[in-house]
């Protein structure tokens, strides 16, 4: 089988004193495809001291190798894991299986062979690292560009020293957090009632974060046009938002948000156009980047299209929506998240009905031909009136793009996508319970079929199944391992029959003894106000009684306006 074709933007070390192999959960394709993984490869790559090659799920019955040399991942120093999503941990576990690596690190411990360290970052491990403690020796919880090269400064002189003695070291860094240093106590009630930290160890962990995002912002490194995204070159333009979507966790874990100065986005930009003729910007929200427009227009310019992630509709403006149709967009990104007005005020949206359908008629009049709307469902205080005012919106828009489609003689679309709300850590609604899958499954057939009378609408939706499992995977505590660990073994077509076998026989009070657990008590439990959250010990920067404000106000559908980093200390971020 030929080796992808594949260009690195950067010289990576070809010798070093340690030995890391970064893996992703996932396909190289899709690995390529993520800033994040990219951007850590260059970190560790040219790291001094450091060699690092990387891994991707192998196919069924394959053994973990890396992708470079073909090396086995349990001959590597350390095994690094780069974890986006949620959803990917049982994929982690069995490559540990294909590496014939024992996946729990207290087995790796009480064996003498010596195992290579196992480290976890990423996204997801950074909101709630815990249902992978029992696998990890050890999580960096933030942000990695700089942290990382902290982590490794010293890489030079662990010539010769055990994997003790380079997990010594790699824990000094701020932002490190070694699950064994603690083990958690569960009380009579079944849930977590003290973190059992051991005496000496930290009970907080700082989530590091790059306060300027100039220099430092992610870009494609590695060019392969067989990548999820094919050969669209990706440049960061900022990181977080600054509008609180109470339900968004890339607004409140990337807190405070930074946008790039244009200057350096426009410079990315420019370098990706020996390799692409279309740049991808990406952040959390692209329109309230304070050089947008300027920067659309630039590429334009240089005659290249622009694809910007997600675009808040009332803050596009006529400038930005002609910059993107001269720069070749002719699809855009908009998320309305909710149908009726009060709902958007609940989840704290700032947007109204006006503001969308202004900014649909814009992108249209510019000559946007198809609009990609987000939806959620089984949101915190959603009615039926809610989702029928999802169906109305669409209506909406899809007459207002069809009408400007006409005068330019060519026939739009509205392409519909449809999630069920996760309740995330680090977020207002992280103590709410997700919608049961029996009745998201019907709320989400009635609008399928609902929408799908209209014209020139296409519907997609998340698996409510999925979203289960990923609201299982994301406000777990450790014991949620032992669910990870049955999936991994088993084929993906039996885990919802394994989930809701572990409910039906899951845990009641009582059996808390032997430790058995209940999916359903961390999907569709709606967590108490002064419960102890698998989480809490992460110190985000933001006020837990903050979140909390936050949840009430939106019980009482009250808006929260947008960040001033200026001058806002509110939620403790700044
Ligand atoms: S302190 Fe204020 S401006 Fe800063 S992240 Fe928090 S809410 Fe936003």
């Amino acid at each position: 089988m030929s080796t992808p074709k594949e260009k690195l933007l950067f010289k990576p070390n070809s010798s070093g004193v340690v030995s890391v192999c970064l893996a992703y959960p996932g396909t190289r394709e899709v690995a390529l495809a993520n800033l994040g993984f990219q951007a850590v490869f260059r970190i560790l790559a040219t790291t001094p001291g450091v060699i690092c090659e990387r891994a991707y799920q192998p196919d069924p019955g394959q053994a973990l190798l890396s992708y470079e040399s073909k090396r086995a991942a349990g001959d590597f120093d350390i095994l690094a894991f780069s974890l986006s999503f949620e959803s990917d941990y049982p994929l982690v576990v069995a490559m540990l299986d294909s590496a014939g690596i024992p996946a729990r690190r207290q087995a790796r411990d009480q064996s003498d062979r010596g195992w290579p360290l196992l480290l976890a970052g990423g996204p997801a491990c950074f909101l709630n690292p815990e249902p992978m403690a029992p696998f990890m020796d050890l999580f960096l919880l933030g942000e990695a560009e700089e942290m990382l090269a902290e982590a490794f400064e010293s890489a030079n002189s662990w010539r010769g020293v055990g994997g003790a003695a380079v997990l010594d070291a790699l824990c000094r860094v701020e932002g490190a957090y070694r699950p064994s240093d603690c083990e958690p106590v569960y009380g009579d009630d079944n849930r977590l009632s003290d973190r059992g930290t051991r005496e000496g160890a930290a009970g907080k962990v700082l989530r590091r974060y790059v306060k300027n995002l100039d220099d430092a912002g992610a870009r494609t490194v590695v060019v392969a046009p067989d990548a999820v995204f094919g050969d669209k070159f990706l440049v960061e333009a900022s990181r977080g938002c600054e509008w609180g979507c109470r339900f968004c966790a890339a607004g409140f874990m990337y807190r405070p948000v930074r946008h790039r100065d244009s200057g350096k986005v426009l410079a990315d930009a420019k370098a990706g156009l020996e390799h692409s003729r279309d740049i991808g910007l990406v952040g959390a929200e692209m329109a309230s980047h304070p050089g947008i427009t300027r920067t659309c227009s630039d590429i334009a310019d240089l005659g290249a299209r622009v694809s910007p992630s997600s675009l808040k509709a009332d803050v596009i403006t006529p400038g930005l929506a002609a910059a993107l149709a001269r720069a070749g967009t002719r699809s855009v990104t908009v998320a309305p998240e909710a149908g009726s007005e009060r709902m958007r005020r609940v989840i704290n949206k700032n947007l109204s009905e006006d503001e969308i359908l202004r900014a649909a008629d814009m992108l249209a009049a510019d000559g946007v031909e198809s609009l990609k709307l987000y939806f959620m469902v089984g949101l915190p205080g959603e009615e039926e009136e809610d989702r029928q005012a999802i169906v109305e919106l669409v209506t909406t828009i899809r007459d207002r793009l069809l009408s400007a489609g006409r005068k330019h003689g060519r026939v739009g679309s509205v392409k519909v996508s449809i999630n069920p709300f996760v309740p995330k850590p680090w977020t207002p609604f992280q103590w709410d319970a997700m919608m049961p899958v029996a009745e998201l499954k019907d709320v989400l057939r009635r609008l399928r079929r609902s929408l799908g009378r209209l014209d020139n609408v296409q519907v997609d939706a998340d698996s409510p199944r999925e979203a289960y499992l990923q609201t299982l995977l994301s406000r777990g505590d450790r014991r949620v391992a032992d669910i990870i660990e049955t999936l991994a073994r088993a084929d993906k077509d039996q885990w919802w029959g394994i989930l809701r076998e572990m409910a039906r026989g899951g845990a009641s009070e009582s059996d808390s003894a032997n430790g058995t657990i209940n999916p359903d008590d961390y999907v569709t439990r709606e967590y108490g106000g002064d419960e102890l959250l698998p989480w809490d010990f992460i110190d985000q920067g933001i006020d837990r009684d903050y979140l909390w404000l936050e949840r009430r106000r939106s019980q009482a559908a009250i808006e929260t306006e947008p960040c001033d980093v200026t001058s806002c200390v509110t939620c403790g971020a700044c």
